[in-house]
């Protein structure tokens, strides 16, 4: 029996073990590429960096924006789907452009963190400063019990769940919160590296004004090997018409319930929305690996672990972190890179298709 093809030997290619490789092979694989190409780099310090290429056309009216590392550590499965389309470029459809957004948050990519070097999350980052922070009653309740070993934590979650239910826990503990900054999903008291780098991006691209596709890559919530197409437009507007469209029914929605994610404070997603008032979309493409509880137990244990500042803890943490948000195993990496090409052709498709 012949061997069906797969993409199994591309996994060394595109999933490098560590942040400086990801960004070297990045850069590498950019410097490779036929012009017209630019690149923009976003500094966090000497060595760590948001680096961006984009490839195509000055004045292209279409864009594929593709971003990796939002949640730092998930970074490693979002640079793999932007390195084997670097590897495989095709030509682009004319007036068409590929702006690939690598490390959103390097210092959580470098650390195997969700959160950027001062504990805040970036997908709960993007609020209004200027105005009072949002409330989160639940995880006010529960905050406490958050730095418990995980036995005692799993006895208080378990009181919390009987009497709220199973949405208002998730909602409690992954929502968003801005009043702990040691705390899981905490949302920041002003703009974060990677938001202050979006708007750099933005800006230094000419965003604004042009039809946008753009796809953030995250993984560690659904299940296992699934890559979920989620939508945060709210329904009835322009972009949440648009992503059916172009993803098709696939397509998630957080606000009716159809979601593995709940509703969210502060997502980066609605930044992007101010620009996609008639057209474009944002859709999150998820890559689900174990269950909820994991993933809650793996990052709350790791917001203690750098609470209490214990090294044999942290780097017990990176190891677990890392195997949860992007696991070893070459069969859930082969359907992320089959996953990621589908959803890159969806998008040109759907940027030329229907184009005005
Ligand atoms: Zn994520």
């Amino acid at each position: 029996m012949k061997t069906p093809p797969t993409l199994v030997r591309e996994i060394p290619v595109c999933f490098p073990e560590t942040y400086e490789t990801c960004r070297c092979r990045f850069l590498e694989a950019a410097g490779k590429t036929a012009p017209p190409t630019r690149v923009f780099s976003c500094p966090l310090n000497d060595r760590l960096a948001t680096e961006t290429l984009w490839i195509g056309p000055d004045s292209a009216r279409n864009v594929l924006v593709l971003i990796s590392g939002t949640h730092g550590v998930e970074g490693r499965v979002g640079a793999a789907i932007q390195l084997d389309l670097l590897n495989r470029l095709p030509s682009l459809p004319e007036n068409t452009a590929l702006l690939l957004i690598f490390a959103l948050n390097p210092h959580g990519f470098e650390h195997n963190r969700r959160c950027d070097g001062d504990g805040i999350d970036l997908n709960r980052n993007f609020i209004d400063f200027s105005r009072p922070l949002p409330a989160n009653p639940g995880y006010e309740e529960i905050a406490e019990a958050v730095y418990l070993p995980e036995a005692e934590r799993a006895e208080s979650f378990a009181r919390f769940r009987a009497k709220h239910g199973e949405r208002a826990f998730e909602i409690a503990v992954s929502g968003g919160q801005y009043s702990d900054p040691s705390g899981p999903f905490f949302g920041g008291s002003a703009p974060g590296h990677g938001n202050r780098a979006a708007e750099q991006i933005i800006a230094h691209y000419s965003l604004p004004g042009r039809r946008l596709a753009v796809v953030d890559i995250h993984s560690g919530l659904g299940p296992y090997g699934h890559g979920e197409l989620i939508c945060d437009h709210e329904p009835g507007t322009a972009g949440f018409r648009q992503a059916m469209q172009w993803y098709g029914a696939a397509v998630t929605a957080p606000a009716e319930g159809t979601s593995s994610s709940v509703r969210k404070e502060g997502l980066l997603d609605y930044r992007w929305h101010r620009l996609m008032k008639t057209e474009g979309c944002f859709v999150t493409l998820e890559f689900g690996t174990y269950s909820i509880d994991r993933l809650f137990n793996t990052v709350l244990n790791d917001h203690a672990a750098w609470k209490n500042g214990d090294s044999d803890a942290t780097q017990k943490s990176a190891a677990a972190m890392r195997e949860h948000f992007c696991p070893e195993d070459a069969n859930w990496r082969e359907l992320i890179l089959i996953k990621g090409r589908q959803v890159i052709q969806q998008a040109f498709n759907g940027l030329n298709h229907d184009r005005t």
